[in-house]
């Protein structure tokens, strides 16, 4: 299917790696210039030089932090009238929420509510005038099923829900659409990340984890930023304007709800 994105402008945030890069990739290959953006300088570059060999696509390589008013400036002055957003940032550390204070959680809502929110606030407009605007936010399955660990990812990511569930009933009539892709587990350095925190807190080894945690999936496996990039790229589409407001899970059935 040509998902009719050729020669579409997008902004992929936090994407030298994982799922971000994968979204990246999947609209590169349908032929949308993509600005990509993380804030380690080396990797981004890598994955935008092997973007660009793998597909043929333009790719600009932005190194900066979505959480900072400077680094969104610096994103939006190399794509100032994105047709595709998709955002995302690192995932909050887990932990015990008697642990966390007031600086955890404004980093955690920072990251994880407040830049996309600002991002929206900057892109949207331009895309009502034009009349053709995807916008994806890269959440998490904690916001329908809370993970006791993450509460930092539970509490931010369910604020920003709410708010898009708001705002993308106004935009479609304008062929703005705005969703949100929520994760399951995902092979991931994040995923990874996870797995050394839990056999620290457990005492059981990294491999035991991981195994245990596939074993758990219906899938009996974990996805694949490929997989990601492709629904991602899917809600982009001109084909996919009658979506908007929607939470889409991509866990390979963990979530055990009808609906
Ligand atoms: P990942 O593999 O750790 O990749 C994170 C990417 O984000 C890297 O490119 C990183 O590069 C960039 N980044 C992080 N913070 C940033 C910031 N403030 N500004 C710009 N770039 C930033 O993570 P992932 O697994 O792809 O996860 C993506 C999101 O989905 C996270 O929020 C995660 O919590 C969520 N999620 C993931 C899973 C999973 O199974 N993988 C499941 C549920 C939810 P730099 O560090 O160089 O900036």
């Amino acid at each position: 299917m040509d998902l009719g994105l050729k020669g579409r402008k997008a902004i992929v945030c936090a994407a030298s790696k994982g799922l971000g890069r994968g979204c990246a990739e999947s609209l590169a290959r349908e032929g949308v210039v993509i600005t990509i953006v993380a804030r380690t300088e080396g990797p981004l570059n890598e994955t935008a030089e092997a973007i660009r060999r793998a597909t043929g696509a333009t790719v600009t390589a932005i190194t900066a932090d979505t959480t900072t008013d400077a680094g969104r400036a610096k994103i939006l002055e190399a794509c100032p009238e994105p047709d595709i957003l998709v955002n995302n940032a690192g995932g909050p550390p887990p932990g015990d929420f008697r642990d966390w204070g007031r600086e955890q959680w404004m980093a955690a809502a920072d990251a994880n509510m407040i830049a996309p929110i600002l991002f929206i606030r900057a892109v949207v407009d331009g895309m009502i005038a034009r009349r053709f605007g995807r916008i994806v936010n890269i959440t998490s399955t904690s916001v329908k099923a809370p993970i006791p660990i993450l509460g930092l990812s539970n509490g931010a990511r369910a604020g920003l829900t709410g708010f898009i569930a708001g705002i993308a009933r106004e935009t479609v009539q304008h062929n703005v659409t705005i969703n949100n892709l929520l994760p399951g587990p995902f092979d991931t350095d994040r995923l990874r990340g996870l797995f050394e925190a839990t056999a620290k807190k457990t005492g059981k080894p990294v491999d035991v984890v991981r195994q245990e945690r596939m074993d758990a999936n219906p899938a009996k496996r974990f996805g694949t930023a490929a997989e990601f990039g492709d629904a991602c790229a899917y809600l982009c589409s001109a084909q996919a304007g009658f979506i908007t407001g929607q939470n889409m899970v991509l866990d390979g059935g963990a979530y055990p709800g009808t609906f």
